[in-house]
């Protein structure tokens, strides 16, 4: 017989459980140092990329923002070239009218701002009628934070999952980013996926992704939102980013890295590519199991998910599951598909 998830019920918690990871107090860092709230910029004397470091994307996930206040609070500075950091949804984070009482971090307020970055340009119109934001205070901030981010030559997305998947980078279809992600190593896991059909996100935007572009973005999925590992995660892929940009001064991340008991050089990855989305059609889209993330199912055919009429199987062998949400929608995705490669 199958045993039906019930959508809710709450997964089970762990069984000696840690506190939660709490949004740190980002007061300190309110005024910037670019003319824009929450926005830093840094410079060294010597030569090299633009790399750009964004938390908060979502402002109920609170790993990005740990490592980059962590970050700030050590002084740290590039050896080289230049750093751009920025708490991005911090209205989000300091609570929303959408979900739950004042003061929890929403993931939005307004549109979810990692689906708002097509057309979006690092240009401000010099002249020209005052700029408006039917989709609200989500693209009223992107409209600000662009300027100091769509000009990086590296970018990494902090972000954390609703499922205690293990951690894996996404890298969309961008080879730089793939190349990024794998000398990275750390999360183990690296996807290849399409974005979102309903709207772009940061790391698809055509600075990062056009053939020509010399640039790359990866999004670091950390952990699960509360989890205390994600915090711990989010600190060791920003560190080995900044290190591989080379703007991070290498015997300062040798000691970062041994300080949080990461290994200097990490296994290889595993690479996923992303076959399929799938959506629910109906209210009552079902996981056949409670999935976390990253399983393999082994045969092809094999349940995954009733969705009204139509049962979901894996369409081929050793088919991995990413990001299974606990929250299936009509018209959402509910889970991507993909192969090992
Ligand atoms: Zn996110």
């Amino acid at each position: 017989m199958l045993v039906m998830w019930d959508r809710f019920s709450q997964p089970p918690g762990p069984a000696a459980p840690e506190p939660p990871l709490a949004m740190p107090d980002l007061r300190a860092h309110r005024t910037g140092n670019t003319g824009v709230p929450y926005v830093w910029r840094f410079e060294a004397k010597g030569e090299g990329p633009h790399v750009a470091v964004v938390a908060l994307m979502h402002g109920n996930e609170p790993c990005g923002a740990v490592a980059l206040d962590r970050l700030l609070r050590r002084g740290l500075r590039p050896a080289r070239g230049t750093w751009t950091l920025a708490f991005a949804n911090t209205d989000a984070a300091a609570g929303g009218r959408l979900f739950g009482p004042a003061g929890t971090p929403a993931r939005y307020l307004d549109r979810d701002m990692n689906r708002l970055w097509a057309g979006v340009r690092a240009e401000v119109p010099a002249r020209g009628p005052p700029p408006v934001y039917p989709q609200g205070r989500e693209q009223a901030r992107v409209a600000a934070i662009a300027p100091w981010i769509l000009t990086a030559d590296l970018l990494l997305d902090l972000h954390s999952m609703q499922v205690p998947s293990p951690a894996l980078t996404l890298c969309g279809r961008s080879p730089r980013a793939r190349a990024l992600a794998v000398a990275l190593a750390d999360p183990g896991w690296v996807v290849a996926d399409d974005g979102h059909a309903d709207g772009m996100r940061l790391i698809d935007h055509p600075r990062f992704s056009a053939p020509g572009s010399s640039a790359a973005a990866i999004l670091m999925e950390c952990g699960q939102h509360s989890a205390p590992a994600a915090g711990v995660q989010a600190w060791r892929g920003l560190i080995r980013f900044l290190a591989q940009s080379e703007t991070l001064d290498a015997a300062t991340a040798r000691t970062l890295l041994a300080e949080a008991n990461a290994p200097a050089s990490p296994a290889k990855p595993t690479v996923v590519d992303v076959t399929h989305v799938i959506r629910a059609e109906t209210d009552e889209f079902a996981f056949v199991k409670q999935f976390q993330g990253l399983e393999r199912i082994a045969a092809a055919g094999t349940l995954l998910a009733l969705d009204g009429k139509r049962a979901v199987h894996t369409p081929y062998d050793n088919c991995v599951l990413v990001m299974p949400t606990r929250t299936p929608r009509r018209g959402q995705t509910t889970v991507r598909l993909g192969r090992i490669v």
